[in-house]
Formats: structure tokens, sequence, C-alpha cells
């Protein structure tokens, strides 16, 4: 099969697409029949090689550039990646599945915000000047070097974007690594940065595994490591990278709250568990997985979320008016299902979906169970995947506790009218990202994170730049110096 854009290489590296057939093969997938699409292999120690060392030989140089330059050559990437939004979206649709009608709106789309964003502040990132008395100090604001970023496979563009432009802004240069499960967008991200105008060995790629990222984590040529990935695979590479004191970006997993209370406007509610938990066939970091219910509207949001689910358009994700695709892989759909008998298992009450579709590809029924007490596995464990859990409530101190007793702090959103208590609970909420009335907006002006185990540092905002620089304090003496002897 061909499709638009298609990559021509497995990896990308020094400004061309490279091959490496000794590494093991893997299969691209299409998620929506089940297909071979493609293949690319595993990155071998000698394109890890060369990649690491084609960064680590353009980093000088490109940190050499004025911010204006490398803003500029980010900004018209953003350019291209806006232009060629259509077939980016296709192909990022056949990498992992999600519908179209998501991918035009959210992808390429926001990869280019980012772009654009940091684009436009590289320009600004200066030192500062702190004067003392006649002698002075000033700061230099520094990039960090090599970054390796490693991506997890629900946001391939996204994620490749969203770790290259705060760090090529900074004058860093990176290696980035895909998840195998969706090899096929990043190497676009680095293409479109080529064509750019961004130097050869700016923005690298290389394919592979676990091993591939551990690789590259412990090599001593990497001096940031930033993860997309679950809390697991995150305590690895922070190990990893701590024996060699390497900066680190944690970006993993969550069991988040979402609170509705009973003066929340319920047709909101809804609208915001829907997007909280469906969207991208719920495969998405931030999802408000737990949702908290006042007992007093409980039935009154079961029903009418059953009757906006059933209008979910489910079927070809490459059909813009498909609103719901398959799961990314066979093995996902295999772990949600598990989960879905665990709940069935435990007395969870099941009210909407829980089968698989029988149709080719990964599909499952958007799945809501109701009467979820907080002990349950479904509300214990991220299940990443289309499955919601309702859970009751009655007092506010209550729920509060129970929305932070977990490991996890990435997001929480409330539902209600009374704006103080709106403002009271998002302050109480354990959580890096929260939502009042709304759910699981990420724009690339606001920071993006966890707390707890849910991730170290920030992304998109001015917060990432301090996560990609350094500071270097220079003294400056304007007199004589005195010494003791
Ligand atoms: P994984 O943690 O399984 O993998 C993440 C990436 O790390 C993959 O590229 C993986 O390679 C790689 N990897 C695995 N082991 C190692 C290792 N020892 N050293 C270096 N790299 C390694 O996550 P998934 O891909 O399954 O993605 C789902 C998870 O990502 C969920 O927990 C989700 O919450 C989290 N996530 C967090 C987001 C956030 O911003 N906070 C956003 C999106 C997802 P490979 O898979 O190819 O073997």
């Amino acid at each position: 099969m061909t499709y638009p854009t298609q990559p021509t290489a497995s990896h990308f590296i020094n400004g061309r697409y490279v091959e490496d057939r000794d590494g093991a093969p893997i299969d691209v997938i299409y998620p929506a029949t089940g297909e071979v699409i493609g293949q690319v292999h595993s990155a071998t120690p000698v394109i890890i090689d060369q990649a690491l060392d084609a960064a680590r030989s353009a980093q000088a140089a490109w940190a050499a550039m004025t911010g204006t330059e490398r803003g500029r050559i980010l900004r018209r990437a953003a350019d291209i990646m806006r232009e060629r939004n259509h077939d980016l979206s296709v192909l990022e649709t056949y990498d992992t599945g999600k519908p179209y009608q998501e991918t035009s709106v959210v992808d390429a789309t926001s990869g280019a915000d980012a772009l654009e964003y940091f684009g436009g502040m590289a320009a600004t990132l200066t030192g500062e000047h702190i004067q003392l008395g006649e002698d002075w100090v000033y700061t230099r604001r520094e990039p960090l070097g090599v970054c390796v970023g490693i991506g997890a496979w629900n946001y391939p563009t996204q994620i490749a974007s969203w770790k290259g432009a705060p760090a090529l802004a900074c004058g860093n240069t990176m290696v980035f690594k895909p998840s195998e499960t969706t090899p096929l967008c990043a190497l676009k991200v680095a293409e479109i940065l080529h064509e750019a105008g961004a130097p050869a060995g700016v923005y690298n790629v290389v394919q592979g595994l676990g091993d591939v990222g551990a690789a590259l984590v412990s090599d001593g040529r990497v001096d940031k490591v930033s993860l997309t990935g679950s809390v697991p695979t995150g305590r690895k590479v922070y190990a990893a990278a701590a024996a060699g004191i390497k900066h680190v970006t944690m970006e993993l997993g969550g069991k988040s709250p979402m609170i509705v209370f009973d003066d929340a406007d319920v047709e909101n509610a809804v609208s915001g568990a829907i997007l909280g938990n469906f969207y991208s066939s719920g495969q998405v970091c931030s999802n408000g997985t737990r949702v908290f219910v006042h007992k007093t509207i409980k039935e009154a949001f079961l029903s009418r979320l059953s009757e906006r689910l059933a209008t979910a358009v489910i079927g070809d994700p490459q059909d813009p008016d498909t609103s719901f695709g398959p799961m990314v892989s066979e093995r996902q759909m295999g772990i949600v299902m598990d989960y879905i008998a665990k709940g069935q298992d435990e007395g969870a009450r099941l009210v909407y979906g829980g089968k698989r579709l029988d149709k080719n590809g990964f599909y499952l029924e958007p799945t809501v169970f109701a009467d979820v007490t907080d002990d349950m596995t479904i509300a214990r464990e991220e299940i990443f995947g289309p499955v919601m859990a309702v859970l009751d409530f009655e007092d506010e101190d209550d729920v509060m506790a129970r929305a932070n007793d977990t490991e996890f702090g990435l997001a929480a959103g409330v539902f209600t009218r009374d704006l103080a208590r709106a403002h009271r609970v998002a302050a109480r909420f354990e959580a890096g990202t929260c939502y009042i009335n709304t759910y699981n907006d990420a724009p690339v002006e606001a920071p993006f994170g966890g707390s707890k185990q849910s991730g170290v540092g920030r992304e998109n905002s001015k917060a990432a730049i301090e996560h990609y620089s350094q500071l270097k304090s220079v003294y400056v003496r304007m007199g004589d110096l005195e010494a003791p002897f």
C-alpha cells in the first residue's frame, strides 16, 4: 500500500534518509485493518552512533546562529507543516488509527503551533545583568547540548514537535526515537525541518524499541533526555539518565479525576467526559478516567452520556465523518479488554459498550462503568483506552481526598457553576494541569506536565525553555583583585 508523504527509509540522520537493513524489521500496521502497510528497521549500533555523532557535530554551529535565524527556520517549518496538513493528517491516521476528523485538526496543527511559538521565542532568549556595586555578573542562557527525545505512540507528530521545537529554539540538537508502534510521522517532522533550513544533524530520527531508547539515554554524548511514556518506562529512563547526571523531562501516565458537582451544566459535563475519555479512542495521557459524579445527578448524567455515545460514528478512520477509530494495536486492545473483564469481575456496572466490534482492525466500543469504587482495578490503574469509570460522591472534602488518592498527578477537572468552589477545587487538586468546565485543552502557550509520579518538568509555554537551556553566570571585576597572600 502506498500512502501520501510516505517516508522513504527508516531513519533520518544528518539531513537525509538512511537505511540499514541489518536492523531488525519492524512492521507498520494500519490499526483500522490490521494490515501491514510498511516496514522500518530498528537502529543498529552503527545507526545510533551516526545519529549521535551527527547531532554532536552540528550542535556548536547551530547554537552559534542568532536566535532570530534559528527561529526563522522553525517558523518556516511550521508553515510547511500547515501547508501539508492534509497529507500529514492522512499519514498520522495510518500510523495511529486515529480518525482523520481528529488528526486534521490536532496533530500536524499542534506540531506547527509548537514550531511557530518556539520559533518566535528563540530570538527573545537572553540572560540578565546583575549589578554588584561597580562589579557585575551577567548570565548567559546556553543550550544543554544533544537532547534525546523518546515518544509514545498516541501523538507521534505532536510529541516529535513538542520536544524538537523548544530544544532547537534553545540551540540544542536532537535525536528522536518514536515508538516502534508509530514510526512514520516523526520522519516527516525531520524532513520538514531540514527542508525549512535546519542544518544537517540538527534533528535526527532513529527507529527502534526500548533497547534503542536505552542505548541513546545512556550514551555519553547525550546531555538531556525527554520521554513521553508510561510510569514504569519513566522509572527506567530516569534512572539511566541519573547515572550520567543528565537533565530530564518526563511526561508520564495518569489516572486523572474529573469531578461533576450537582450544580454543573450536565450537558457540558457530559461533553467534558466524552472529550476526556473517548477522544483518540481513550489513548490520551491526561484523560479524566475517574469521573466522580454527584449522587443526585448520576443517573441523568449516565443516561445523557449513553444517548450521546450512541451517536459516535465508528468506522474507517480516513472517512471524515468517522468520530471514533480503532485502538493503536492488537496488543493495546488486548490490555484494554482485560481491564474491561476486570471491571465486570470486580462488580462495576457496565452501562455502555464493553465489547470488541465484529470487524477487521482493533476496534473496541466506547465503554462506561458506573458504581465503580475507589479500590477497583479500573479506578486505580491507567487503562489507556476507551473505558470510563463513574464513581459516586456526596461531599466536597470527601471527593477531594478520593480524587487525590493516587500515585499519579497529571491532570484533573471540575464541572460546577459555583465559581468559588471551582477555584478552591482547582487549588486542592494534586495535578500539573487542571480544568474548570472544560477538559483536555493543551495549547502551546500553557505549561503541560505532571506532578507526583506523572512526571518531571513541563512542556510547552515559556516553562519549557527552562528545561532545554541552562544559565551560566559570568563574574566581572572592574577594579584590582585582593588576595590574602
Ligand atoms: P511506553 O512507556 O511503553 O514507551 C514510551 C517510549 O519509551 C517508547 O518509544 C518505547 O519504545 C520507549 N522505551 C521503552 N523502554 C525503554 C527504555 N528502557 N529506555 C528508553 N526508552 C524506552 O509508553 P507507550 O508508548 O505505551 O505510551 C503510553 C504511555 O505513555 C501511557 O502511560 C501514557 O499515559 C503515556 N503518555 C504520556 C503523555 C504525557 O504527556 N504525559 C502523553 C502521551 C502518552 P517502544 O515502545 O518502541 O518499545
